[in-house]
């Protein structure tokens, strides 16, 4: 049995698990751990290097092999700053993602030595202010795990070392991983990893799991044609980047999620189960930056 403060073990099917964050702890986000056989692969690398190193420990434990690939599903700081704690691994990204975390991982650590102690301020009087108790818990958490990576030692950007189109199949001695990418929704170059044989899906932040996604790339017809995509996939078990562990419903009801946004931002009320979704700011967000894709 493998424990850490950071995040709660879950094993999702034979050789795979699911590493999801617990708030404020510094994870940020959910990962992903496969047993190849003799070597481990992690999907995403948490927020803080005290998390990532927690997680390749974990993932060691559990695999009892080293990890030999850490595969970021998309470039947001609180899935790959933990990254530098995965010195021994190749590191997969799109294109894309990899362009982004070399751009923004450093400019966002310099900003976080410059001006983290004001973020923390205001992360807690937005905290104070909130009306909603889950959205106050969601604020809180979120400037706890800012602490926790302002508190780090040697915070440095790792990059991607290598980069794939759409497509990438790892071949391990127990099991293989598909590595896809169908384009942008959350980000601009989105990847999932999936398990056929174990039907697991590692999705990162682009299917939401009982929570709206940030949609911040793209527009409805790439937001319809990667959601068709995703849920053709026959996956039992879908690990989101943020939340618990879903099933196929999931990638059904994230299917419809991204059909219906443009109509819900033309005015069509958000209906059920979406309207009472958590983080109901990203639902604002993704209204209004579907009413902008709309104008263009
Ligand atoms: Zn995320």
């Amino acid at each position: 049995m493998v424990t850490s403060p950071f995040f709660r073990i879950q094993q999702v099917a034979d050789g795979v698990f699911a590493a999801l964050a617990k708030p404020g702890t510094g994870a940020g986000a959910n990962a992903g751990i496969v047993d190849l056989g003799r070597s481990a692969l992690v999907v995403d690398a948490m927020f803080t290097p005290a998390a990532g190193a927690a997680l390749r420990d974990a993932a060691e434990r559990l695999t009892g092999g080293a990890v030999r690939w850490l595969v970021l599903t998309g470039a947001d700081h609180d899935h790959v700053l933990g990254a530098q704690a995965f010195t021994r691994a190749t590191v997969i990204a799109t294109p894309r993602t990899a362009g982004n975390v070399l751009r923004r991982a450093p400019r966002f650590l310099r900003a976080a030595r410059r001006d983290g102690a004001r973020w923390l301020e205001e992360l807690g009087a937005a905290a104070h202010a909130q009306p909603d108790p889950g959205e106050r818990r969601a604020r809180e958490a979120m400037r706890q795990d800012l602490l926790a990576l302002l508190g780090s030692r040697n915070l440095r950007p790792v990059w991607p070392s290598l980069t794939f189109g759409s497509h990438l199949t790892i071949y391990g001695r127990s099991r293989h991983a598909e590595i896809l990418s169908f384009g942008g929704v959350h980000g601009e170059g989105d990847a999932v990893l999936f398990l056929p044989q174990e039907r697991v899906l590692f999705c990162g932040d682009i299917v939401p799991v009982g929570r709206h996604p940030a949609v911040g790339a793209g527009d409805p017809d790439a937001w319809a044609r990667v959601a068709s995509r995703i849920a053709d996939l026959p996956a039992d078990v879908v690990v989101g980047g943020h939340g618990p562990v879903g099933a196929r419903e999931d990638l059904l009801l994230a299917e419809r999620y991204y059909w219906e946004l443009p109509d819900w931002a033309r005015g069509t009320p958000v209906p059920e189960p979406f309207a009472s979704w958590d983080a109901q700011r990203s639902l604002l967000e993704n209204l209004r930056y579907a009413q902008g894709v709309g104008e263009r």
